[in-house]
């Protein structure tokens, strides 16, 4: 996922578009598999750096933590990047100049930034939806379903058990 910018760094407001495929083995998340994942990036020479404007977009198939379910969901995660000029290389102005890793002269490598991107964007819990009941822990019904028999039974020793806790302290 490399772009060339020798042109567009050469000419003030010029606007470059670029989609890329991105390769599974860099698209990975915890209990997620992605499926058609697309780089969307527009370029714009933006004289003293090049502003990134895009999206990364696709399918990720998930499994609900609660109920362990799979689920397929659309991901669509928009940035806005900024790679500022330094020593003829370029790189994001997020990071500091000691820590940076200054891109090739004429070339921007996308790949560390999405891998962060996907990264950062992956939420805490997978859940099929919000309200998720999850799993029956006594018969490992699927409560989303139907509540089953034991529903009740399971959930009151525990509420028993917490209330017996509370008095004893
Ligand atoms: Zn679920
Ligand atoms: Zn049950």
């Amino acid at each position: 996922m490399k772009i060339d910018v020798s042109q567009i760094k050469k000419e003030i407001g010029a606007r470059q578009q670029y989609s890329f495929a991105i390769p599974d083995s860099i698209s990975r998340s915890e209990g997620c598999r992605f499926k058609n994942l697309w780089l969307d990036i527009t370029l714009l020479n933006q004289v003293d750096y090049l502003e990134a404007n895009g999206q990364i977009h696709g399918i990720a198939e998930c499994l609900c933590d609660r109920c362990l379910t799979e689920f397929t969901k659309k991901i669509e995660m928009p940035f806005t990047e900024r790679f500022r000029t330094h020593a003829g290389g370029y790189w994001t102005a997020e990071d500091d100049e000691e820590s940076a890793a200054p891109f090739a002269h004429d070339e921007i490598d996308f790949t560390r930034f999405v891998k962060e991107t996907i990264m950062l964007n992956a939420p805490m819990r997978n859940l099929c939806q919000p309200d998720c009941r999850g799993i029956c822990p006594e018969c490992g019904a699927n409560l989303n379903f139907a509540p089953c028999g034991c529903e009740r039974q399971a959930e009151n020793p525990r509420m028993a058990a917490l209330s017996q806790l509370l008095k004893e302290e």
